[in-house]
């Protein structure tokens, strides 16, 4: 699959700019503006990489949220393409776009068991039954939740909770998976252990990853590709070494270099 749009050539060579590189989303000139003037958003590009763990990151209020939902269909972008496999989706609906979203509060269904959650989607796709039942088996298997999917969620600890909001987003086998500030307020400890649990998932599935932080160490541990934004707008958008090594912007150097 060749690159389509504004990047000529076909060559891929490691450390080059775009060029050769399968993207399985590209943003292109994204903005939004709020119905009350706030401008959260300002004209941004950027694209990601197949199979990869994008991290964006950026002070509270850049405009991560912002960006995510616009991906996922929740905003209405005022400008500015989204495009999923060089399928511009902005004007397609939520349940249509194949991209799966984790709240930061889980955002659970608290009158439905743990397996009705993780269903509850599938059920309302045409997937057939043995296949929903083969999938919830195998998110049950990958998140450790046999022993609770008989529960309320209102009986799970957080990082239970946050178990089975990524198992209902997993069990769509959706081609992005986005994770707003997941690990948000979650201890240190079960922040960590969380963090190893997603690397696993990730390297265990054919999904890309898009998770959004403010916390830089966290990018450091987590990403291949980091955006950093800064005020609605991209400061720098690469592969997680350039982006330590060789920031493109003061804000950049500053904000990565805070790290530790
Ligand atoms: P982040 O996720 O990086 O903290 P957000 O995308 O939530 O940033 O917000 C970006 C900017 O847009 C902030 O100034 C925020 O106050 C503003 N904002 C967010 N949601 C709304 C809204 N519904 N109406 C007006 N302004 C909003
Ligand atoms: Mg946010």
């Amino acid at each position: 699959k060749s690159a389509r749009g504004g990047d000529p050539g076909g060559d891929s060579h490691a450390g080059g700019a775009n060029e050769g590189r399968d993207d399985v989303l590209r943003v292109e000139g994204l903005t939004k503006i709020y119905p009350d003037g706030t401008l959260a958003v300002d004209d941004i590009d950027f694209s990601i990489r197949r199979g990869d763990f994008c991290v964006i990151i950026g002070p509270s209020g850049c405009g991560k949220s912002t960006t995510l939902h616009s991906l996922v269909g929740k905003i209405a972008p005022t400008e500015g393409a989204v495009v999923l496999d060089d399928e511009d989706i902005t004007g397609t609906p939520t349940y249509q776009r194949d991209i799966g979203l984790v709240f930061q509060d889980f955002q659970l269904f608290p009158h439905l068991s743990v397996e009705e959650n993780i269903t509850y989607g599938l059920e309302r796709t045409n997937v057939p039954v043995d296949v929903v039942d083969e999938r919830l088996e195998n998110v049950l298997e990958m998140m450790q939740l046999h022993e609770l999917r008989g529960r309320s969620p209102k009986a799970l600890s957080a990082g239970q909770k946050q178990r089975v909001a990524l198992a209902r987003s997993l069990v769509l086998e959706p081609k992005l998976l986005l994770l707003d500030e997941p690990l948000g307020d979650m201890d240190y400890k079960l922040q960590k252990r969380m963090e190893r649990e997603l690397l696993r998932i990730h390297r265990e599935l054919d999904t890309t990853f898009v998770y959004v932080t403010h916390d830089q160490t966290q990018a450091m541990r987590l990403a291949d590709q980091i955006v950093v934004m800064n005020g609605g707008k991209v400061e720098h958008s690469g592969p997680v070494d350039e982006v330590y090594d060789r920031p493109r912007t003061a804000f950049t150097a500053a904000f990565v270099g805070d790290s530790n």
